[in-house]
């Protein structure tokens, strides 16, 4: 199976849609959404939340894999444990971007292309320091 790409949509202003939240602290820290113009689905993952402003690690998903995902979730399975595991795999095909999604006021607005020789390590949220120092590079 080749690599999924990114859709072309996702220069200038974007419109993203929610397609499953897979954590959340008040709002959503990881989940999968899609762009509106194609439906290529995307994995974000939170690294860094500051007022107002808040950075998302993004991943390409496969699209066949992603829609039978969604159908076995939507299925609502009792097994837990391979809920988990199909996310797993599903998310383990992924291909990160080289940028941050960035959320501004709540809504997804523009990618930010990591500056050279400042690639993010792949931890998330849960484990970074969250010294805002990401988002210091954008403002
Ligand atoms: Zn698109």
């Amino acid at each position: 199976m080749n690599p999924p790409i990114a859709c072309q949509h996702l220069q200038g202003s974007l419109d993203l849609r929610t397609l499953y939240v897979l954590d959340h602290q008040l709002y959503m820290t990881e989940g999968l959404v899609e762009c509106r113009h194609c439906r290529t689905p995307y994995w974000v993952e939170l690294v860094e939340a500051v007022p107002r402003l808040r950075l998302f690690r993004i991943h390409v998903l496969d699209l066949t894999t992603t829609r039978a995902t969604l159908h076995s979730l939507d299925k609502g399975s009792c097994d837990l444990t391979r809920a988990q595991q199909e996310i797993v795999h599903l998310c383990s095909l992924s291909t990160p971007l080289p940028a941050w999604l960035v959320q501004a006021d709540g809504l997804f607005s523009h990618l930010y292309s990591w500056p050279s020789g400042r690639e993010p390590s792949m931890d998330n949220w849960r484990t970074l320091a969250g010294d805002q120092s990401l988002a210091d590079l954008l403002r």
